[in-house]
């Protein structure tokens, strides 16, 4: 270690020192040395350091770098008291235990022995990097005398859960022997409400907001249905969000769930609240009226595909005579999945002469869908489906003078345009029947809070709602 007080910095200094304080620096040269050259290490390696000093200094005292007169007097003066060094890091990509020990000051080999090969100091460094810190206490020596991290969390956890979190513990007992255990750490949930003023990418203005990635992440998705925050704020957008934050010990330790989100852009309001049915722990977005903001309905079943035969009236392509085209047409390759544009019953699925392979599905609100022309079917007459679930795939099947597939829009056992289905279908799923009064009473802190945040002046606020 660089021992400063033979540096000339210090030499500097040490002709204003008195010579009381001269003689104590004299007397203890070491241990200043240690305190201070493990203050500039530790400061290059991105890491802090405190200096535990009892009893003439208060409990925890930093040590300045750039030390004046005053502060080696006082060193000085406690030079003889034990010293302890609080260090802090962060488990970086790729990195071993040992690696970690060192930054943290540890040099006392036996130490590093016996933690580098025990599985618990192992398990804090395999899961990759991470922003929690790890914390040790060690002696001018460099012997560990305590270590405190978080254990990483399980990859495949539910992002929303409110894990309980393993926290490693190391203490030296009074032989020197080190201990190792971990503690089991339930998180508290805080509810956390962010005003963001958009001036250019989301990204950065949710950033500069402190909102964390995942919550920008789940607003994207959130509104994706009617907009692409992504591409569609400006300048002088606002959005206002309430989301929840997993702590410990007042620590935030990990982001939750979006709760609620209000995106002003270009003087449109767009507003959605989470909620889940009783027994539901998934749950979904809703306006605030309770109109669900999930889109229950595909655009198309072959979205961005060519329409090579419009509804309507036409020559047939192979009779030669007028007659209305009761679907649309789209261009696709043999064998192209086929997706049901809604969720709905199948009500019939086989060989039809015409439609050839033909696929037909009842949905709720009276409308029905229709799939012609198939090379094969996946689904029964009775079958549930979902919106986007396979039901077939595309052919040459019936009438047809090419590989299409045909595809018919009913409302109330009228023909429809297929091409104009987005107006007659609902745009999010309604709250399930007799749900509307829990709906209002649930999100009603929600709403008040998200009135809250979006109702601010301030240029970013970040308010704690604990
Ligand atoms: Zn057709």
């Amino acid at each position: 270690m660089v021992d400063l007080s033979r540096g000339k910095l210090a030499v500097l200094r040490l002709t204003q020192l008195s010579a009381s304080v001269y003689s104590a620096l004299r007397a203890h040269p070491r241990r200043l040395a240690a305190g201070v050259g493990g203050a500039l290490l530790l400061s290059s390696a991105g890491a802090y350091a405190l200096v535990e000093a009892q009893p003439q200094l208060p409990p925890r005292a930093t040590v300045a770098t750039e030390f004046d007169a005053q502060v080696l007097a006082q060193t000085a003066a406690i030079a003889d008291a034990d010293l302890r060094y609080t260090h802090s890091t962060t488990v970086r990509r790729q990195d071993t235990v040992q690696q970690l020990l060192r930054r943290l000051g540890v040099t006392d080999p036996e130490a590093v022995r016996q933690l580098g090969s025990d599985a618990r100091m192992r398990a804090l460094v395999t899961g990759g990097a991470s922003s929690q810190p790890v914390r040790a206490v060690v002696n001018a020596q460099g012997e560990l005398l305590q270590l405190d991290a978080m254990l990483p969390l399980p990859s495949d956890i539910d992002p929303y859960a409110v894990p309980v979190w393993r926290e490693l513990q190391v203490r030296s007992a009074a032989d020197g022997a080190l201990n190792v255990a971990t503690v089991e750490r339930r998180m508290e949930v805080r509810t956390r409400l962010a005003s963001v003023p958009v001036r250019g990418a989301l990204s950065t203005a949710l950033a500069q907001s402190s909102v964390p990635a995942s919550v920008g992440t789940q607003l994207i998705k959130v509104f994706a249905p009617q907009i692409d925050l992504r591409r569609s704020l400006r300048r002088g957008d606002q959005v206002a969000l309430v989301y929840q934050m997993h702590t410990l010990d007042g620590r935030d330790m990990r982001p939750g769930r979006l709760l609620a989100a209000e995106v002003r852009s270009r003087g449109v309001v767009r507003q959605a609240v989470w909620f889940a049915s009783p027994g539901d722990t998934t749950g979904a977005y809703y306006t605030p009226a309770g109109m669900g903001l999930e889109k229950t309905w595909a655009s198309s079943p072959l979205p961005g595909a060519k329409v090579t035969s419009p509804f309507g009236m036409r020559t047939h392509p192979v009779r030669g005579t007028r007659e209305m085209h009761e679907g649309v047409d789209f261009a696709a390759p043999i064998g192209t999945p086929v997706p049901s544009v809604a969720e709905g019953r199948v009500k019939f699925a086989g060989v039809q002469s015409g439609y050839g392979n033909v696929i037909k599905i009842n949905h709720a609100g009276g409308f029905e869908t229709v799939y012609a022309h198939l090379s094969s079917i996946a689904v029964k007459p009775g079958q549930t489906v979902s919106e986007g679930q396979i039901i077939g795939k595309t052919g040459n099947s019936g009438t047809s003078t090419g590989p299409h597939l045909h595809f018919e829009f009913h409302a109330a056992g009228r023909l429809i345009d297929p091409l104009r289905m987005a107006s007659y279908v609902p745009q999010g799923k309604p709250l399930p029947p007799g749900e509307k009064a829990s709906f209002y009473a649930a999100t009603a802190v929600m709403r008040n809070q998200l009135a809250q945040a979006a109702g601010s002046d301030d240029a970013v606020r970040l308010a704690r709602v604990d």
